[in-house]
C-alpha cells in the first residue's frame, strides 16, 4: 500500500533501521551490508487455466544470507510488488535474529487473487510458481525454506513440500524444504496457532513487568483488558481467541473487510469466526454487535489494546494522531508506517513491535525444520519416560502417605496433570514461550538500560542489528 507523503514500505523499514544504527558503532559499511537486500527474483509464468494462458507475477527476495537457510513465508495478494516484499524479507532478517531461529531473512509473493481460482487452479499455480524457485534453489531446505503468510496455508505448503520432492527424489531431507506444511504432510503441531499464540505470549509478557506497563499507563494482567482486534484471518483470530478465552481479555471491537464490529460487553471471537465462515467472510448482518461500514474509524475508538493483524501501513499519518490506543501489539508485518510511529511516541503510546510480536509463526517453523532434519516426532523418546518417573513418585508419596498414616489425598486434577507426559504440542507450546519471553527480555534490557533508547522498536533493532554484525564479524566480514 502506498500512502500520500508517506514513505514505502521498505523505505519505511530502513528509516526504523537506522534510527536504531544511529545508536550503535558498528564498522565502516557495515550498516550498509546489514541493510540492503541481496537479491530479489522476479519470475513472469504461464499456466493454461480456463481455455487460456495466465500469466503471473511472483518474487522471492532474499535479503540477507549471514545465517542459512533464509526464511520467509510466501503471500498471495492483489497488493504483492518488488518494494513490499523486499521489505517483509527485511523484517525476516531482523525478526529470526531477534528471536534466536538460526535463519536469514527473505519473503516470497505471488501477484493473485486467491479467491479468483477454485482449489485445483491454485494447486496448478502454486505447483509452476514453487517450479520456478526450486530450480533456483530458492526453495531448498538448506538454502531457503519458505512458510505461509497472507493469503496461504497449509494447503499452499503440501503441494509445495510434494513438488520439492518431485524435484528431488534422492533428497532424504526434502520435507524441511517448507514449513507451516499440515501434520499429515511433515508439519507440526501447533504451527496454525503459532503467530496469534506467540502474540499472547508476548503480552502475557509484557504485563509481567509492571514498570513497562506503567509506561503506557497500564496495570495489572491481561484480565479485564480492552481489546481491538484489526483482521480475523489466522494471525488475529487466534489472538483475540486465546486471549479472551484464557487470559480473561476482552475484544471490543473486530475490524474486518466489510467494517467494523464493536460490542461494549466484548464479541466472542469464535462465534465471530464461525459467523464469518458461513457468510463469505462477511460480518455486516452479524446480530451480536453494531456494524459500523467505515471500520478504520474503530481503530480509533478508545481500549486498551489494540492489535493490527491484517496488514502493512494501516496506521499511517492519515490517523495516528487520533489513535488513542495506549499499547499496540503488532501482529503484522508493518501495521504502522515510520511517520505514524513517531506521532504515536510523541503520544505516548507503547509499541510491541511486529519483529517481535508476530515471531510466533517463524520459532514454531523453526521447530517444524528441526523436526524435518531429524526425521522424528518431538516427545516420542520422552513422553512415556517422563511419564514413568512421574508415576513412581505418586505412587511412593501415596505409599508413606498409607504406611505413615499420614492421610494425604493427591488432588485428582493435580494427578491427572502431573502424570501427563509432554507431548508434541506441548513441546511446542512450551519452546515457543520460553522464546516469546527470552526475547522479551533481550528488548526491554537494551530499553531500560540506555536512556537514548525510547521505545521497544529501536531496542529490538539494537539486539538484533547487534547479533546480525556479530556474525559477519566472525565470518570475517
Ligand atoms: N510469514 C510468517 C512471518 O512473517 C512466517 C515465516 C516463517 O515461518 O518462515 O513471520
Amino acid at each position: 500500500m502506498s500512502i500520500a507523503g508517506e514513505p514505502s514500505f521498505r523505505e519505511s523499514v530502513d528509516m526504523m533501521f537506522k534510527r536504531a544504527t544511529q545508536l550503535m558503532d558498528l564498522g565502516p559499511g557495515l550498516e550498509e551490508k546489514i541493510r540492503v537486500c541481496n537479491s530479489t527474483y522476479t519470475v513472469r509464468f504461464g499456466v493454461r487455466l480456463r481455455g487460456k494462458i495466465e500469466t503471473f507475477v511472483g518474487y522471492r527476495s532474499v535479503h540477507s544470507e549471514h545465517m542459512e537457510p533464509v526464511k520467509g513465508g510466501i503471500r498471495y495478494s492483489l497488493g504483492v510488488n518488488q518494494d513490499e516484499v523486499e521489505a517483509l524479507a527485511a523484517l525476516m532478517t531482523y525478526k529470526c535474529a531477534l528471536v534466536e531461529t538460526p535463519f536469514g531473512g527473505s519473503k516470497g509473493g505471488l501477484c493473485i487473487d486467491p479467491r479468483k481460482w477454485d482449489e485445483h487452479e491454485l494447486e496448478q499455480i502454486t505447483r509452476r510458481f514453487a517450479y520456478e524457485l526450486i530450480k533456483r534453489d530458492l526453495i531448498n531446505p538448506a538454502q531457503n525454506v519458505p512458510a505461509p503468510d497472507m493469503g496461504t496455508g497449509e494447503r499452499e505448503m503440501a503441494w509445495i513440500a510434494d513438488q520439492y520432492a518431485r524435484m528431488n527424489t534422492t533428497d532424504i531431507n526434502a520435507k524441511a524444504c517448507v514449513t507451516g506444511k499440515p501434520p499429515h504432510a511433515g508439519g507440526i503441531q501447533g504451527r496454525v496457532e503459532a503467530t496469534g499464540r506467540g502474540v499472547q505470549y508476548a503480552l502475557r509478557e509484557f504485563f509481567r513487568h509492571g514498570e513497562d506497563a506503567a509506561k503506557a499507563g497500564l496495570s495489572g494482567d491481561l484480565d479485564g483488558k480492552r481489546v481491538i482486534v484489526q483482521g480475523l484471518g489466522n494471525v488475529g483470530y487466534h489472538a483475540a481467541k486465546f486471549l479472551a478465552e484464557e487470559d480473561g481479555a476482552k475484544v471490543i471491537a473486530i475490524i474486518e473487510r466489510d467494517g467494523a464490529l464493536v460490542n461494549d460487553s466484548g464479541l466472542d471471537v469464535e462465534d465471530v469466526r464461525q459467523w464469518m465462515n458461513r457468510h463469505g467472510g462477511l460480518l455486516a448482518e452479524y446480530p451480536k454487535g453494531q456494524h459500523i461500514i467505515d471500520g478504520a474509524k474503530a481503530l480509533e475508538l478508545p481500549c486498551d489494546i489494540l492489535i493490527p493483524a491484517a496488514m502493512e501501513g494501516v496506521i499511517n499519518l492519515s490517523n495516528a494522531e487520533r489513535i488513542q490506543a495506549p499499547l499496540i501489539i503488532e501482529a503484522a508485518n508493518g501495521p504502522i508506517t515510520f511517520g505514524a510511529d513517531e506521532i504515536l511516541r510523541r503520544k505516548g503510546c507503547v509499541i510491541i513491535p511486529d519483529m517481535y510480536a508476530n515471531a510466533g509463526g517463524v520459532t514454531v517453523s523453526y521447530f517444524e525444520w528441526v523436526k524435518n532434519l531429524s526425521h522424528i516426532r518431538f516427545g516420542r523418546m520422552q513422553r512415556r519416560a517422563e511419564e514413568a518417573r512421574s508415576r513412581l513418585l505418586v505412587e511412593e508419596l501415596e505409599r508413606l502417605s498409607s504406611d505413615q498414616h499420614l492421610g494425604w489425598q493427591l488432588g485428582p486434577d493435580f494427578k491427572q496433570k502431573f502424570l501427563q507426559g509432554s507431548d508434541e504440542l506441548a513441546l511446542v507450546r512450551s519452546g515457543l514461550d520460553d522464546t516469546m519471553r527470552t526475547a522479551y527480555q533481550s528488548m526491554r534490557e537494551v530499553w531500560h538500560a540506555r536512556q537514548e533508547v525510547q521505545d521497544l522498536r529501536v531496542a529490538a533493532y539494537i539486539v538484533s542489528i547487534g547479533r546480525i554484525a556479530k556474525t559477519y564479524q566472525s565470518k570475517g566480514l
